[in-house]
């Protein structure tokens, strides 16, 4: 078991080489009343909590960051496992302090492990959005190392969703802030822990072939600093063995074992100036052979985390090839620490020169222009302002425009949940729907199907443009009704102002081919966009004029020879070979328009006339039906023709049937059971009670033919407390 002695010692030790400005009288206060607040705790290996603080301390001290990070550290996990405050910690160490303390605790109580490899980019910067100050992401760094190296003693479980996160998280975020060297080890020990066989594979073969490795490497290291020595040029040389994540990597990427794998060897020389790096690596290509296409020189070229070095590859008299790095001390400790190393440079230089301004802003990559000097004080971390990260209940991660409302994360999630949202939870409480969403809340949205759609306001409380898009095609599909009246209101007084039949709309195939000339599907959306301000009544009847037109003369040369339009009863001479339109043979008449009558709905097999109308074509009525009664009428006769079904019968028509019933429950039901058992399309049923305890019940539907009616009509009859039917007269 660790003592807490020796780990004081130790981090004491770090910090005055490290930092020889900090300020240790303070930080043995806090290692105090660190101390003290977690008497009563201890690490899961048995040792008092206060080894994990002072352990976390000397990595941060490692990074060579300043006093406030180490009270920091110190004190990361006082907010959340012990009693201490916000407050308490400002009183006794600053703001600054309780800042950090407060910021480490966010991190620690949001949870960053998503199953979405796609999310993972998200996830880390709303890591980094949450940290505000980048010594918050550092602290935050070196506790999961520390806990990432006692990592045995905790369940496999737990073990596994620990290195995923830090995999996932944690590895990228150290990369990314330049800080190689952590970053290697948080790979090394999740590989333990995932790939538990091939990390001992690899470990295996590292030990048999140590002996044999380290020969080699010396061999390698004494040549390069003999000829370095002998041309005068001061150098640390020093060979060693890559990582094993990144051999596991390689062996993945190229599909080889262990013992296919070269490259496993990497040489550093450290010198002191950058001429003498270029002067390095002429004589590392003089020693060896060059492999052709590996040289790398990341001194012109930086790397995007600031990493400066000149990489080339070689192979010796051996055989095996190498890597060779070549580096300044300045460039070394920046790619062993990275962001870091920039509390180094301000310590020893003591200037903060304008050139490490530009090497933090573009480590962080912020796109925003800051104060160069409010910007080494504080370090915020603002790169992600204009961004919001939250979760939805499931743990899958949205971003959102800052300032973001419930509203928008409804109509991010869906438009659906956005038209149909009623309340909101943010982090499990109701909130309003116009509350601003804060990094890593988890929201819910309430919907209701009963939810009256999104008010006009929503349009100026939401923040994004999407939802603000989708608010505004609700508004105009919710209005389409009205959009469809308007519409059709100005394109008929439109047509009647240029004297066109509207029954020319009528006409199927007319209608087909006016339709197309409008590029609309059906008339509701050509009214509809007419009534939206989408299209003008003026333009689309002018587009349509000569069509109506043209279709109108070719009736006119086939009109009706004047004899023929009598009514002849007993006319035997009528042709009987005339093609049917919709069904319907109009007798001695070649072609012309059929219209079924709205008022006695004719069906096939039903006695019929028909009536050429004024406007356009011929109307068929029932031969019963009232309006057909007068047809004898001199007056009219002319106009009545004779007119017959043809045989063809696929097409379906609309009838109507009242019934006269007893009221009582369930009745209704049964009718509309009757109509589905005979698969009768039903258009339209209601009834209407009337006085006495009667009620008619008014059905409209499909049939093909006079047979098919009365079938319907007997199975109707069958119901109980149905006691007559009647053809429709509308
Ligand atoms: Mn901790």
């Amino acid at each position: 078991m660790e003592t807490f002695a020796e780990h004081y010692q130790t981090m004491a030790a770090t910090v005055l080489k490290c930092m020889p400005g900090a300020d240790m009288e303070l930080i043995d206060r806090a290692v105090e009343y660190a101390r003290e607040k977690h008497k009563d705790q201890k690490r899961k290996d048995g040792s008092p909590y206060i080894i994990h603080p002072l352990a976390v301390a000397e990595i941060v001290a490692e990074m060579g960051l300043d006093t406030d990070a180490i009270l920091g550290a110190l004190l990361h996990d006082c907010i959340e496992d012990t009693d201490a405050s916000h407050d308490d910690i400002a009183k006794l160490f600053g703001n600054t302090t309780a800042e950090l303390v407060e910021g480490v605790t966010k991190l620690t109580r949001a949870n960053f492990s998503s199953t979405e490899q796609e999310q993972m980019e998200n996830l880390r910067k709303m890591f980094m959005a949450m940290s505000k100050d980048i010594r918050v992401v550092l602290i935050k760094i070196a506790d999961r190392l520390h806990n990432m190296r006692t990592m045995q003693y905790q369940s496999p479980a737990k073990q596994v969703i620990k290195c995923r996160e830090t995999m996932d998280i944690y590895a990228p975020l150290a990369h990314r802030l330049g800080m190689q060297k952590i970053k290697w080890e948080l790979e090394d020990i999740s590989l333990r822990y995932l790939q538990p066989e091939a990390y001992q594979e690899i470990m295996s073969y590292l030990t048999a072939h140590r002996e044999q490795d380290e020969a080699f490497m010396r061999t390698i290291q004494n040549k390069i600093s003999v000829r370095l020595s002998s041309v005068g040029i001061q150098n640390t040389t020093y060979g060693r063995i890559k990582h094993v994540y990144s051999i596991y990597r390689k062996m993945q990427a190229q599909g080889k074992s262990l013992d296919e794998l070269y490259d496993l060897y990497a040489f550093r020389v450290i010198v002191d100036s950058m001429p003498d790096c270029y002067n390095v690596l002429g004589h590392v290509h003089d020693l060896f052979n060059l492999v052709p296409g590996r040289f790398k020189d990341y001194i012109s070229t930086p790397k995007p985390n600031m990493y400066q070095s000149l990489h080339t590859t070689v192979i010796g008299s051996q055989g095996i090839p190498f890597e060779v790095q070549i580096r300044t001390w300045e460039m070394h400790e920046t790619a062993e620490y990275g962001i870091a190393a920039h509390w180094k440079y301000k310590q020893h230089s003591g200037d903060g020169s304008e050139k490490d301004f530009e090497w933090v802003r573009r480590l962080l990559e912020s796109q925003q222009d800051t104060d160069a000097e409010d910007y080494v004080h504080s370090l915020k971390i603002d790169m992600f302002d204009d961004e919001v990260f939250v979760f939805t209940p499931r743990g899958k991660i949205v971003s959102l425009p800052a300032g973001s409302t419930p509203i928008d994360f409804a109509y991010a999630i869906h438009s659906g949940v956005g038209n149909a949202m009623v309340g909101a939870k943010i982090n499990n409480r109701i909130a309003n729907i116009d509350a601003k969403l804060q990094n890593g809340d988890i929201v819910e949205i309430l919907t209701a199907k009963t939810a009256k759609g999104p008010s006009r306001d929503w349009l100026t409380i939401c923040k994004s443009n999407q939802a603000r898009t989708k608010i505004k095609q609700w508004f105009k599909k919710e209005k389409r009704e009205e959009n469809i009246l308007h519409g059709r209101a100005s394109f008929e007084s439109e047509m009647k102002r240029l004297q066109l039949p509207l029954t020319a709309l009528a006409d199927p195939e007319l209608a087909q081919q006016l339709l197309k000339k409008l590029s609309f599907d059906n008339w509701d959306d050509m009214y509809a966009a007419i009534g939206y301000g989408g299209l003008t009544a003026t333009k689309a009847v002018g587009r349509i004029r000569d069509d109506i037109n043209r279709a109108l003369k070719a009736q006119v040369t086939e009109r009706i020879p004047q004899s023929l339009l009598r009514v002849s009863p007993d006319s035997q001479a009528v042709k009987q070979n005339r093609h049917g339109v919709n069904g319907v043979i109009v007798e001695d008449i070649d072609s012309c328009m059929i219209k079924f009558s709205k008022c006695c709905t004719p069906v096939p097999g039903d006695a019929i006339v028909g009536f050429i109308t004024k406007g356009f074509g011929v109307s068929i009525h029932r031969a019963d039906c009232p309006n057909a009664a007068h047809r004898d009428d001199p007056r009219q006769a002319a106009r009545w023709v004779r007119v017959r079904w043809a045989n063809a019968d696929e097409q379906p028509f609309d009838t109507t049937l009242e019934l006269d019933c007893i009221t009582r429950e369930g009745l209704l039901l049964d009718v509309a059971t009757a109509m589905t058992t005979a698969r009768i399309r039903v258009k339209e049923l209601n009834g209407k009670d009337l006085p006495g305890g009667r009620s008619v019940f008014t059905v409209r539907f499909e049939v093909k033919n006079v047979a098919e009616l009365n079938a319907v009509r007997n199975r109707l009859l069958n119901i109980p407390d149905v006691v007559g039917s009647r053809r429709g007269q509308n």
